[in-house]
């Protein structure tokens, strides 16, 4: 099949290859000339694990094409995908659907009768009656418009694109079911499950999905809390309720909180359609609010540990993107994390694997370092932020020799006490006691 994929981010880049990788011809069309440039020439405008070796042997095949040209892209296409930002607009959180309307009515002037218009940007309910609507407007007719969430986890897309749980398609007739259908047949083999319903169900269930895993964050998170002030540890509390097959593993780490380009703005994109909907969502509603708060306390964490005192202290902080295996920095916890520290008269010395270049628009006053014991060197303490591989395995000892003070703050739980303490380092985990409360 023939596929526009427009927006070639984070979703359009890993779709629009993975497409093509099935067999598929795929154009990926972006606004940005930079992109589309770099792309052209090999380079990635993103770091995501297997993508450049798929990017490219794809490219290579003629399979998948990199263009600003809208047309180029659309008048051919059978179905044309949008995979623009939709970020949280200022000042009330609702999603900002400005990238989705503009694509749409770039994409009118070409689009020819029979296509299927597909958002898998993640949008607010009713957004596909808003395209269809203004496709109308455009005096466009006989395109149908159907929904296609992404699940995919950023530092693990290829692999959640080509083995999903579940592929959602949202769609109100049988042409666009039947070219999703076509799209996605060869995931079929592998018994990937389709789930067709109707187009707003789909776009709903992309937002009760990521507002149920962060419900599942910071419930693991307050009874990390909990652990703390009677002397349990959350990772055999997590481990114990996990194993029940009705509550499952995942998400049940606890840390920080989280951030992530996608639970705090979709999260609250959900609130705002309650709102404008007229109905109640508290558990929601209270989980942002536990989260923001305890990215904010993170901070104070660190200050306790050090003894109350962050002025003249320097704190190195390693890992920085919000999550591993990206580069991407939107809304990492590490950010209020840094910031707070400096505020409070810290000195900051940080290092992450690959976020660093994105880290250094967004945070200054950091003295970057190029890996953990550089970091290390003459610091107060050490306090993990971002669970990166690299940082599972680090030389204590060295570690401890490296460092002023001999603390190791573990936001990621990623060391046992023990052997934090055999190092010669004092441990402070998340969930694991010593953070009582007074
Ligand atoms: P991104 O910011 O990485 O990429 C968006 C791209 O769209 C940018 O390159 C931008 O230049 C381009 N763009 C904007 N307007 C355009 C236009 N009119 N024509 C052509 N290109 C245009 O965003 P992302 O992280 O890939 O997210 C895209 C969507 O997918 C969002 O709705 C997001 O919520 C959703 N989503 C993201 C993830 C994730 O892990 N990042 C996972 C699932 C769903």
């Amino acid at each position: 099949m023939r596929i526009a994929m427009i927006g070639t981010g984070y979703v359009g880049l890993v779709s629009g290859a993975c497409f093509a990788d099935f067999g598929h011809r795929v154009a990926c069309v972006d606004k940005d000339i930079s992109k589309i440039d770099g792309l052209n020439a090999g380079v990635m405008p993103i770091w995501e694990p297997g993508l450049e070796a798929l990017v490219k042997s794809n490219a290579q095949r003629g399979r998948l094409t990199f263009t600003t040209d809208v047309a180029a892209g659309v008048e051919k296409a059978e179905a044309v995908f949008i995979a623009v930002g939709t970020p949280a607009r200022r000042g009330d959180g609702h999603a900002d659907l400005t990238f989705v309307f503009e694509a749409v009515r770039e994409l009118a002037r070409f689009i020819k009768p029979g296509t299927v218009v597909v958002t898998k940007s993640t949008v607010p309910v009713g957004t596909g009656d808003r395209i269809e609507a203004i496709l109308k407007e455009e005096g466009v007719e006989g395109v149908s418009v159907a929904s296609n969430p992404e699940f995919l986890r950023e530092g693990a897309a290829i692999a959640d694109f080509k083995h999903p749980d579940r592929i959602v398609v949202g769609a109100e007739d049988d042409h666009a079911q039947e070219v999703l259908r076509d799209i996605y047949r060869p995931l079929f083999l592998n018994r990937a499950p389709i789930l067709i319903t109707g187009r707003r169900t789909a776009e709903l269930t992309k937002y009760a999905a990521n507002a149920f895993l962060a419900v599942k964050i910071s419930f693991i998170n307050e009874i990390a809390d909990l652990c703390e002030a009677v002397d349990a540890d959350v990772q055999d509390v997590a481990r114990g309720i996990g194993l029940d097959n009705r509550i499952g593993p995942k998400f049940l780490h606890a840390g920080p909180g989280y951030g992530g380009s996608c639970f705090p703005k979709d999260t609250i994109a959900l609130l705002q359609t309650a709102e404008l909907a007229g109905v109640e969502q508290r558990i929601v509603g209270t989980t942002v609010a536990v989260n923001d708060d305890r990215k904010a306390k993170m901070v104070e964490r660190v200050e306790r540990a050090l003894g109350g005192e962050l002025a003249g202290k320097r704190v190195a902080i390693l890992g920085l993107a919000f999550k591993p295996n990206t580069d991407d920095m939107r809304e990492a916890p590490s950010i209020p994390i840094v910031r707070g520290l400096i505020e409070r008269g810290a000195e900051v010395a940080a290092f992450d694997p690959v976020a660093r270049h994105q880290a250094e628009q967004l945070l200054s006053g950091v003295d970057f370092a190029d890996d953990a014991y550089a970091a290390a060197e003459g610091a107060d303490a050490i306090v993990i932020v971002t669970e990166w591989d690299e940082f599972r395995a680090l030389d204590l000892e060295r570690i401890a020799a490296l460092l002023r003070g001999k603390t190791l703050i573990d936001l990621r739980n990623v060391y046992d006490r023990s052997e934090a303490e055999e190092a010669g380092l004092t441990y402070y985990g998340i969930g694991r006691g010593r953070f009582k409360k007074a």
